[in-house]
């Protein structure tokens, strides 16, 4: 099994434990329907996607043979897109799943990934997760973590590692469905408690290693996402791949060294040439608390990385993905994919 993570900041929140007002958004789900075709198995990258997106690749990724996947689960934004579920992301090693953010509809996204062939995506199996930052298209899923994989038999806890702030929002949450647990305990349904224990890490100032297993040492870093006190992006070197997730940020030049020589850089962007069209407001906005593709190029390309998958693509003004993906490559050699939900690298 799993060992737990390092670090003395870890805070159990007791089943039912606190009090006080929520206010916190319950698991959105309104995702809409799956309208693209999805990634055909775990060795598989988009298979019907890839029709749609061959034209923005700069070649097909390598068909991921190792033991490491990086499964896109959803790619938007606070957008309401249909085809485009909440942040999150999977880096699945062999069948154990490392999930990213939990955006709106991230169990149903990662079931239908499962559905695809990514055996490790069983929704019992998700039982960890790395939050970068609170922003509520980030965490509007977590209501959704917590508990819809336990009614469905996951019997351990969910250990979440993430930013100041996250043990008050779990603690919230199952105070706010105290009486839906309380039923499902108590009631004909007789379902184990330990599967709906949270336990939240909070990273603390000093970021860096804070998790390691058999198979993956995480490291968190913090990264400047405008006025976000914590926010923070993460690096998995797993048994055979190096993947860095940047989170949502503003332009970061120490991703440079940070990712140096990773086999994937995956990266949030907004079209620059949008981003000029756009009044100053909505510039001083995006141009502190997001990358622009051009941005993201250049770090890729000091940084030598394996490729660029593109998320969280901001499109500010009309802009299309092969805009964007050109901007990346005006700075960038390597492979650059606009990544789409349910794609697997
Ligand atoms: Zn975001
Ligand atoms: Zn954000």
């Amino acid at each position: 099994m799993r060992r737990q993570g390092i670090g003395g900041w870890l805070v159990a929140v007791a089943l039912l434990a606190g009090c006080g007002a929520s206010g916190t958004e319950m698991a959105a789900g309104g995702t809409g329907a799956e309208t693209r075709a999805p990634a055909a198995g775990p060795a598989a990258t988009a298979t019907g996607a890839a029709a749609a997106t061959a034209a923005l690749e700069a070649g097909q990724p390598d068909t991921p043979v190792g033991r490491t996947r990086v499964v896109l689960l959803g790619t938007g934004t606070p957008g309401a897109e249909p085809d485009r579920s909440g942040p999150a992301t999977a880096i699945v090693v062999d069948d154990t799943p490392y999930l990213i953010d939990f955006g709106p509809g991230v169990v149903r996204r990662a079931t239908a990934a499962f559905v695809n062939g990514v055996d490790g995506l069983r929704v019992q199996n998700l039982r960890l997760a790395f939050l970068t930052h609170l922003h509520s298209d980030h965490t509007a899923g977590y209501p959704d973590l917590i508990l819809t994989p336990w009614v469905l038999g996951r019997r351990e806890p969910l250990h979440v590692y993430g930013p100041p702030g996250l043990a008050a929002m779990s603690e919230n949450i199952l105070e706010a469905y105290r009486e839906d647990i309380r039923v499902r305990v108590g009631g004909a349904e007789m379902l184990d408690p330990r599967g709906v224990r949270v336990v939240p890490h909070e990273i603390d100032e000093e970021p860096g290693l804070v998790y390691q297993d058999d198979l993956v040492s995480v490291e968190a870093f913090a990264v400047p996402h405008g006025t976000w006190e914590h926010a923070f992006g993460y690096k998995f070197v797993t048994v055979d791949r190096t993947v860095v997730v940047s989170g949502d940020t503003g332009p970061f030049d120490g991703l440079v060294e940070i990712a140096r020589d990773a086999d994937v850089l995956l990266h949030e962007a907004y079209t620059s040439a949008a981003f000029y069209r756009r009044n100053l407001g909505t510039r001083r906005y995006h141009g502190t608390f997001h990358t622009s593709a051009t941005k993201v190029g250049e770090i890729a390309a000091r940084a030598n990385v394996g490729m660029v998958i593109l998320y969280h693509q901001l499109h500010l003004a009309g802009d299309s993905p092969e805009q964007m993906v050109a901007e990346v490559r005006t700075q960038f050699d390597g492979p650059v994919f606009y990544g789409r939900d349910l794609e697997v690298y």
